[in-house]
């Protein structure tokens, strides 16, 4: 058996090897590190996260890496900051044992001068996005002209997020003597033409993918409409009330149109896309991570790099262009020896994808029927029958279990479980066009606006719109972040050309009043009014004239 021994690590790194224990190297490190520990070398490998490829550069960087000097040796480029930090911390770890071995994060969205601090200290290793180095580059708070060391990670993911003028830029301050380490999950063109501009002639690696494998995973899908989408969603919830998933959608719209009717559903979910702030996005991974999150709607830009075992379920809203993106999605479950699902809503003209991953994947995939709503219907009542026998006795409620007996004692057990069952599903419409295909498509063509919006909300118009570059995701974004109100309190958002309209709960109309209340952005006044029923209230105190746009009829 190869140990991390065999492949060369002093003995530090070794002692470190131990403490993670770790009991073998995976392929890509056994591949790898012997290469990287030569004096120089160049490298492409094909490697995707979870195959220990941070390990893999990451040895062998902490190797070289001459501690007498302060100046900074290795520089690692990520594409987001989740997996900067993710980086930053497993190399860390494995350079626990290396006396005073600095390294430091640089990413958007946190405090810039913090970390030149940090930098000015000693960094032996900068771990970075490339947006927030090439800032510092620019003002001079990083000195990368001596580096040794350069790895591109997530390639292809820095590629696609657009990163390529600030990879090139980045690069131009790096000496030409360095080794350059590239890893990808896959091979477009666009990391080719990189490798052969900034690279020389480097050794290429290809590693079989952790979860690439169908072992662990089942792969289904469903023949759906265009607009069949959000019920066949719907459908797989139900059928799967304790479902822990990822639903991948193809743009950020998506994402959000998709968690907030999953919202308004009654569903624990939110979405994910790179609109968000950094802040929004790790609030969102936390709560998932937390298992308060039952669902995250993701775009795969924002997904990448997000590594939660225990996702019962992936779900393809829509097919990815690419094969290996599936293969990416589809490795999301089935982790840490745990089965998983991946689910695919295909359209009939597309169904011919479908065989394209079978060839891929080498395996059949499973044409699902879409049940019915007394199937699914008969399984939630099945699900809350078996929480009621599994849940346990909670003791210290045993005073008041005598008192609720006798209040009982009239009812037979069958009347008993009829009103129990009635009390739990008094709000499920078992008219079976619930779940039709026919109800859903009016629903999507009501687009936004639509979606069982709660009673006691409140409209507001506002005078932004389209004219001052906003969309309905970045509108909502701001009127949600003034407010400081989470994901779910401004909701229905319709942007317009010269104005907008929004909803939130009554509950914060005061505060929205209030908060924009004389509020001048760029010289201009911003007048937000409540909306109803052909009257309108203005956060403008000096506009007594009623809006015209107050007395809207479908307000
Ligand atoms: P990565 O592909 O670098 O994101 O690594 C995925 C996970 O595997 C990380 O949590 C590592 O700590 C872990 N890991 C890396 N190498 C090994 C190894 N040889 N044995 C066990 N776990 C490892």
């Amino acid at each position: 058996m190869t140990t991390f021994k065999s492949l060369g690590l002093n003995a530090s790194l070794l002692k470190a090897v131990e403490k993670l224990g770790f009991e073998a190297p995976t392929e890509v490190q056994e591949k790898v590190i012997p290469l990287l520990l030569q004096d120089k070398t160049d490298l492409v490998a094909l490697a995707q996260t979870g195959t220990g490829k941070t390990a893999a550069f990451g040895f062998p960087m902490l190797q070289h890496i001459d501690l007498k000097t302060n100046k900074t040796q290795g520089l690692v480029l990520s594409p987001t900051r989740e997996l900067c930090l993710q980086i930053t911390n497993e190399m860390e770890q494995y350079g626990k044992e290396l006396n005073s071995i600095n390294i430091v994060a640089v990413y958007g969205g946190a405090n810039i001068t913090e970390q030149a601090k940090k930098i000015k200290r000693g960094a032996h290793i900068v771990v970075a996005t490339p947006g927030r180095l090439k800032d510092m580059i620019r003002r001079k708070l990083v000195d990368i002209s001596a580096i040794h060391f350069c790895v591109l990670d997530e390639a292809d993911e820095m590629l696609n997020m657009g990163f390529y003028e600030d990879i090139k830029s980045i690069l131009t301050h790096t000496p030409n003597t360095k080794n350059s380490w590239l890893f990808s999950a896959t091979m477009p063109p666009e990391v080719h033409t990189i490798a052969k501009k900034f690279m020389k002639s480097p050794v290429e690696i290809t590693v079989g993918t952790k979860n690439a494998g169908t072992k662990n995973v089942d792969h289904h899908y469903f023949i759906v409409g265009a607009r069949e989408r959000y019920t066949a969603l719907r459908a797989v919830i139900g059928m799967h009330p304790t479902i822990f998933g990822c639903v991948f959608c193809r743009t950020k719209i998506e994402t959000q149109k998709v968690a907030e009717k999953l919202i308004q559903d009654g569903h624990k979910a939110a979405a994910l896309h790179g609109d968000l702030s950094q802040n929004q996005r790790d609030a969102v991974m936390q709560s998932f991570r937390k298992k308060k999150i039952q669902l995250l709607i993701a775009t795969d830009v924002a997904a990448r790099g997000i590594d939660v075992d225990d996702i019962t379920h992936v779900i393809n809203y829509q097919l990815p262009d690419e094969i290996e993106t599936y293969t990416h999605r589809s490795g999301r479950t089935g982790r840490a020896g745990k089965l998983g699902t991946s689910i695919i809503f295909v359209t009939k003209s597309d169904r011919r994808k479908i065989k394209l991953i079978e060839n891929k994947l080498q395996t059949k995939l499973k044409e699902l029927e879409m049940p019915s709503a007394e199937e699914i219907f008969k399984n939630k009542v099945q699900h809350w029958v078996d929480q009621i026998k599994t849940t346990p006795l909670k003791s210290d409620l045993q005073p008041y279990f005598a008192e609720a007996h006798k209040s009982l004692e009239g009812l037979d057990k069958e009347t008993l479980i009829e009103l129990m069952l009635s009390k739990e599903f008094r709000s499920f419409d078992l008219n079976p066009k619930s779940l039709s295909f026919d109800q859903e498509k009016n629903t999507e063509r009501r687009g936004d606006r639509k979606i069982n919006a709660p009673e006691d909300k409140d409209r507001f118009f506002i005078n932004l719109g389209s004219r001052d570059q906003y969309e309905w995701t970045t509108l909502k974004d701001f009127v949600r972040s003034f407010l400081n109100l989470g994901m779910d309190d401004v909701f229905q958002v319709e942007v317009m050309k010269n104005f907008s309209f929004f909803s939130t709960h009554k509950k914060h109309r005061d505060l929205v009043l209030k908060s924009f209340e004389n509020l001048n952005l760029d010289n201009r006044r911003i007048s937000v009014e409540l909306t109803k029923k052909g009257k309108t209230f203005s956060s403008d105190k000096k506009k007594k004239k009623k809006s015209k746009f107050g007395s809207k009829k479908r307000f």
